[in-house]
């Protein structure tokens, strides 16, 4: 599936017009993002923000292949929409519906596949990057930008803005079977969960709770 985006709108107009934003900008700069997932506070002080709100088209699935691009403030929501209806989904999605792609790679994203198919950014397979020097580097594991390439997980932004992202997908069945397992206590919740994970689930999530502080 390629998505239809206007001559004048496609991601390569986008970034370049995002990449003359950032060399005109003087000093640091923020992201301008529809929505945020920090466990921390936003920086609030008046930098002058790049406007990413744009960069939110998933631009091709390829099920066979196993991947997606899509550019890296496209919500999960909609990534896996798209996925979906190619039968397929990415090999990580965290569990709320805003946290977009990049930011996912950038804050290290994981969720109830990981037991299996690692963090976000392990099934990431190239990367378009603007970087502080206002160019857009093509990042992949093994060409001349591989070191910002394994660099980028954990950077929150340091290092550059990740505009697009190539992700792994997996094939979806079309029923999930639900099953819970409950534990009264963290060394058998710990056992079954070893048990669990070596089982042929596809998906392993967990909830603790406990009437006093102590589990
Ligand atoms: C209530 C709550 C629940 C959460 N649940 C989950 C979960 O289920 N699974 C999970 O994996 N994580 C979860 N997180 C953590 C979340 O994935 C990370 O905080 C992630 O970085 C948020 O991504 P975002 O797209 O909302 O980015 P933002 O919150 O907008 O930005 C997060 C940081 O990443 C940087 N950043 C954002 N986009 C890019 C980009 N394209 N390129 C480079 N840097 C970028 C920003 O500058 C900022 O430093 C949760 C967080 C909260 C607050």
């Amino acid at each position: 599936m390629t998505a239809s985006i206007a001559p004048t709108n496609t991601y390569a107009a986008r970034r370049e017009r995002l990449a003359q934003q950032l060399l005109a900008a003087t000093g640091p700069v923020a992201l301008k993002k529809k929505s945020s997932n920090l466990f921390r506070d936003r920086d609030r002080t008046s930098k002058p923000r790049l406007d990413v709100r744009d960069f939110n088209h998933v631009l091709e699935v390829d099920p066979r292949a196993g991947w997606a691009d899509a550019e890296g403030m496209t919500p999960y929501a909609n990534l896996v929409l798209a996925t979906l209806a190619c039968g397929a989904m990415p090999a990580v999605v965290p569990q709320l519906k805003t946290i977009t792609l990049g930011g996912a790679v950038a804050g290290v994203g994981l969720e109830a596949t990981s037991f299996r198919h690692g963090l976000v950014h392990h099934g990431v397979l190239e990367m378009d990057i603007l970087a502080g020097d206002g160019k857009v580097y093509l990042c992949t594991p093994h060409n001349e930008h591989q070191d910002l390439f394994f660099g980028f997980a954990n950077s929150y932004g340091t290092l550059g803005y990740a505009l697009r992202v190539r992700t792994m997908t997996i094939p979806v069945k079309k029923f999930v079977r639900l099953e819970h397992a409950h534990f009264q206590d963290s060394s058998a919740c710990f056992r079954g969960l070893q048990v669990l994970c070596d089982s042929a689930a596809d998906f392993v999530d967990g909830v603790c709770s406990a009437r006093t502080n102590t589990i």
